[in-house]
């Protein structure tokens, strides 16, 4: 663990303090598996020995990044994965299974996504990597019309018609020329973000492009309040928009999105579609923590997360009536 971070976007080590919490290690015996299985990360892998574990919350006061203190390293990441199996072997016995609703949505979504923002006239033969996309599933739109679609993660298990070329960013051939790369929900549990999605950059086509999304967990909230352990790195569209430009691309767009979520809500993420563009780490736009305070202070935050989550989500409640209420509410 990492008492005194650089920050992973932006290189500097400017951080303001944004809060504190505690965690205990009795806690392993609480909760869902999933939080139990957090806990015994924290405190038999990243702190053995220790009762009590204090994280600081901080936002780099240049690019407005979020994370916290002592921040996990690549090698302390390397230990979680093989002390607990990936989140996608995890995920195995569900990806054997049918595409849920919820997959089927998302696949849709994400197929419409890449049609609007690729230039291509054709998906044929169109070159699309998935970068810790599971098992591929979120593919199988692309797949039906014809675009050749790869996969990177630590799935066993491969969508039919994709096909799986390695775990990680070094076992992308280095002769790679993807048309578009695809990096959803997985930049929020990486070391070192703007390593990885350098390295991705180098696997584009010059006019190749990027889908980046992130969840948005500053809402009106410390973000990782729960447990330290699944998620490091926390984004608002601003903080994304500058990740991507100090990783060598220029940005099309950065803003909030709606994503569905498997557990059956929708979610506020931060979405961005770049191409690869380098410019100089002095000339990049930072917008300091000018763009982190509204989501912070809570307020702005609600309000958007009504406008994208439950404002597009109205029409699909009003059909399953109030059973879905109590979950959204949760997340309003
Ligand atoms: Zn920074």
């Amino acid at each position: 663990m990492n008492d005194n971070p650089t920050c992973p976007v932006c290189s500097n080590q400017s951080w303001d303090n944004r809060g504190h919490r505690t965690y205990h290690r009795a806690d392993r015996q609480r909760g869902a598996r999933p939080y139990r299985n957090a806990m015994e990360v924290l405190f038999d892998v990243w702190a053995p020995g220790q009762d009590a574990f204090r994280v600081e919350f901080i936002a780099c006061r240049n690019c407005g990044f979020l994370t916290y203190s002592p921040r996990p390293t690549a090698d302390d990441i390397a230990r979680k994965y093989r002390h607990t199996p990936s989140d996608s072997a995890q995920d195995a016995p569900a990806a054997t299974a049918a595409l849920s609703r919820q997959d089927v949505r998302r696949a849709r979504r994400l197929t419409r996504l890449i049609l609007g923002e690729t230039k291509a006239k054709s998906t044929r033969g169109l070159r699309v990597l998935d970068f810790g996309g599971g098992d591929g599933r979120m593919l199988g739109g692309l797949v039906d019309r014809g675009a050749l679609c790869h996969l990177v993660d630590y799935s066993e298990r491969v969508h039919p018609g994709v096909t799986k070329i390695g775990d990680t960013e070094h076992d992308i051939p280095a002769d790679a020329n993807y048309d578009v790369i695809i990096c959803s929900h997985v930049v929020e549990h990486l070391p070192d973000p703007r390593e990885t999605l350098a390295a991705l950059r180098d696997a584009l086509a010059p006019d190749g492009i990027i889908y980046v999304e992130v969840p948005i967990e500053v809402v009106g909230q410390l973000p990782a309040a729960h447990e330290p352990v699944t998620h490091l790195n926390f984004f608002t569209p601003d903080s994304l928009r500058a990740l991507l430009a100090f990783a060598g691309y220029g940005v099309n767009w950065s803003r909030l999105v709606a994503e569905p979520h498997p557990w059956g809500y929708k979610q506020l993420c931060a979405g961005a579609v770049a191409t690869p563009a380098a410019i100089a780490p002095e000339d990049v736009p930072v917008s300091g923590l000018d763009f982190l305070e509204p989501y912070l202070d809570g307020a702005y935050a609600v309000r958007a997360k009504r406008r994208w989550v439950l404002g597009l989500e109205k029409p699909d409640m009003l059909r399953k009536g109030l059973r879905k209420l109590p979950i959204l509410w949760r997340y309003s």
